[in-house]
C-alpha cells in the first residue's frame, strides 16, 4: 500500500535514472515521489558509495536501497555466475523483516530478469539448500542461518559486489557482533556497503568506522517526531484485570485491528488465549513460535481475519503494517525507546491512530520515563462502562522487572546471561525472560476488587490531573451513561495524581 504521508519530496522518481523496469514497478505500486530517505540515499548508492542511514520502518528505507541495488546489479550483468554466488547480501536481525524485505526486492524486481532468495532459520534448511543450487543474485538473510550454510558449503558469499546491514542497531541489541563479523570476513574486500539503522549509538559508530569507506550520510525524521499523530492514552488498571479490560475496549468499541504489546512470550500466549476464550479471535506472535505459525498470523493480521496480533517487541520489529487503527501496549517496556517505537505502528500515513496503554501500579517508574522522552504527559482515560468481574481466578506470579531502562541484552533478559558475547540463535529466546519469579507485591492486587487503585495519593504528588477523555472513551463513557452501569472504584473518573516533573 502506498504511503502517502511519505511523499514530501520535491524530488520525482523520473529525475534518479532509475531502469524502465523499476519505474514502471514503481508505478505499479502506486508511489508518484520519492521519500525523504529515497531521494536522499537513491543517488548516493547509484554513485557506487558506501552510505550510512539514519532511517527507521515506515519511512520507505526499503526501496531506498532496493531500488538502486537492481539498477546496479542489472545495469552490470555478469556471464556465467556460478549456482548458489550472490552478488547482493542483506543481514536483517529478524525473520520477519528477511522475508519483507525480500518482498519487496520481488515487488520492485518483479521486471527484471535478477532472482532473489529468502533465507532464515526456524524452518526446514532444505528447501534453502535446494534453492542455494540455481541462480541467486539477491540474498536476504538473517545472519544465524547464514553461517549454517556457510558451514554447510552450501553458500558461496565470495562474489558479493554490494552489502546491506540493515536495522543493524537491532542486529547489535540481540548480539549478532560476532556472526557479523564471522560473515564479514567471508565477503570480497572490495564491495559496496550501505548500513541502515534507526539509531547511532556509540557501537554502531563502532561498526559504521570499521565497515564503510568514505561514506554518504543520510538521516530522516525518528518516528519520534511523528508521536504527534498518535492519539496517545492510559488507563490506569492493576496487571490482573488488564486482559478483562482490553476485552472489553475491543468488544465495546469494535477495534477491527489491534497489535497489543507484551513484554514476555509466555504473557503473550497467555492473554491470547484469554482473548480467544473471550471469543475475540486472536494469535500470539514471537520467537517461540514456528514461523509457519509467525506467517499465518501476521498475514491474517494483515488481511483483517484475525484483528488481535499479540507480540513481543522482538517479533514486533521490522513487521511492515500500515496505518494500524489501535497499538495496545498491555505492559509499558523497560526501555522508553522502545515505546516510540510500537506506537509508531500506528498514526502513520498521516492517518491518526490511537496507541493505548495499561499501566499497573508497578510500571509507574517507566511511564515517566517515557513521558520524559516524548516531553508530553500522556493523558490518562476512564472506562466507564467497564466492570470487572467478581470472582477473579488466582494468577500465577510474574516473573520481576527490569530496572527500567536496562537494556534487553544485559542482565537476565538474554539468554545466555552471563555471555553477551553468545549471540542467540534464530529460533532461541531472544526475546526471552528471566525465568526466575518472585511473588508479587501482596498490597498490589487486593482481594476485593472495589479496594484496587484509588487514585494515585502518592506522598510526593503535588498535582492533580484530571482524566483526559479521547474519542473512543467519550463514546465509552456516553454509552456508560446509557447502560447507567455501576461505577467501581477502580474506573471512577477521579483525578489521577502525578508526580510533579
Ligand atoms: P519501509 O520503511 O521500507 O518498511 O516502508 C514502509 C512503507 O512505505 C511500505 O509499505 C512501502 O510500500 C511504503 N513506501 C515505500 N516507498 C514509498 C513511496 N515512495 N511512496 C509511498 N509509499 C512508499
Amino acid at each position: 500500500m502506498p504511503n502517502t504521508a511519505l511523499q514530501n519530496t520535491e524530488i520525482t522518481f523520473a529525475s534518479l535514472n532509475l531502469a524502465q523496469p523499476l519505474m514502471r514497478a514503481i508505478a505499479d505500486a502506486g508511489y508518484t515521489k520519492p521519500t525523504p530517505v529515497q531521494a536522499q540515499a537513491i543517488p548516493m548508492v547509484l554513485a557506487g558509495g558506501d552510505l550510512l542511514a539514519g532511517a527507521q520502518t515506515g519511512t520507505g528505507k526499503t526501496a531506498g536501497f532496493t531500488l538502486p541495488i537492481l539498477h546496479l546489479l542489472t545495469a552490470k550483468p555478469i556471464a556465467n555466475q556460478r549456482p548458489g554466488r550472490p552478488r547482493c547480501l542483506i543481514l536483517v536481525p529478524t525473520r520477519e523483516l528477511a522475508a519483507q524485505v525480500e518482498e519487496s526486492v520481488q515487488t520492485y524486481g518483479k521486471y527484471l530478469p535478477l532472482k532473489s532468495m529468502v533465507m532464515f532459520g526456524g524452518v526446514n534448511i532444505n528447501p534453502q539448500m535446494k534453492a542455494l543450487r540455481g541462480q541467486v543474485d539477491i540474498l536476504v538473510a538473517t545472519p544465524g542461518r547464514l553461517l549454517d550454510h556457510v558451514g554447510q558449503k552450501t553458500l558461496d558469499l565470495s562474489g558479493v559486489e554490494i552489502l546491506v546491514l540493515d536495522e543493524a542497531d537491532r542486529m547489535l541489541d540481540m548480539g549478532f557482533i560476532r556472526d557479523i563479523k564471522k560473515i564479514l570476513v567471508l565477503l570480497p574486500k572490495q564491495r559496496q556497503n550501505l548500513l541502515f539503522s534507526a539509531t547511532f549509538s556509540d557501537e554502531i559508530k563502532t561498526l559504521s568506522d570499521g565497515l564503510l569507506h568514505n561514506p554518504g550520510y543520510v538521516e530522516v525524521a525518528r518516528r519520534n517526531s511523528t508521536v504527534e499523530l498518535i492519539s496517545q492514552s492510559i488507563h490506569h488498571v492493576p496487571q490482573k484485570l488488564k486482559s478483562y479490560l482490553l476485552a472489553h475496549l475491543i468488544k465495546h468499541n469494535d477495534w477491527k485491528q489491534v497489535l497489543v504489546f507484551t513484554r514476555t512470550k509466555h504473557g503473550a500466549n497467555r492473554l491470547t488465549e484469554k482473548l480467544i476464550a473471550d471469543g475475540i479471535p486472536a494469535a500470539a506472535i514471537h520467537g517461540n513460535k514456528s514461523q509457519p505459525a509467525r506467517t499465518k498470523a501476521l498475514a491474517q493480521f494483515k488481511d483483517g481475519t484475525m484483528p488481535v496480533l499479540v507480540a513481543t517487541d522482538i517479533a514486533a520489529r521490522g513487521l511492515d503494517i500500515d496505518q494500524l487503527p489501535h497499538v495496545v501496549n498491555f505492559e509499558l517496556p523497560n526501555v522508553p525507546e522502545d515505546y516510540v517505537h510500537r506506537i509508531g505502528r500506528t498514526g502513520r500515513a498521516g492517518s491518526s491512530g490511537a496507541a493505548i496503554s495499561l499501566v499497573d501500579k508497578e510500571e509507574q517508574p517507566f511511564l515517566r520515563d517515557i513521558e520524559r522522552l516524548i516531553k508530553r504527559e500522556i493523558p490518562v482515560v476512564t472506562v466507564d462502562s467497564f466492570v470487572p468481574p467478581a470472582n477473579l481466578p488466582a494468577e500465577a506470579p510474574r516473573p520481576p522487572r527490569q530496572a527500567h531502562g536496562q537494556r534487553r541484552n544485559s542482565g537476565q533478559r538474554t539468554a545466555g546471561a552471563g555471555n553477551r558475547n553468545r549471540p542467540p540463535r534464530e529460533g532461541q529466546t531472544r526475546d526471552g525472560q528471566s525465568q526466575r519469579q518472585k511473588p508479587r507485591n501482596p498490597q498490589q492486587l487486593p482481594r476485593n476488587p472495589q479496594q484496587r487503585e484509588q487514585p494515585r495519593n502518592s506522598t510526593h504528588a503535588t498535582k492533580p490531573r484530571p482524566p483526559q477523555k479521547t474519542a473512543d472513551q467519550q463514546h465509552l463513557s456516553e454509552a456508560a451513561r446509557h447502560q447507567a452501569m455501576p461505577q467501581p472504584a477502580l474506573f471512577s473518573p477521579k483525578p489521577s495524581v502525578r508526580r510533579p516533573r
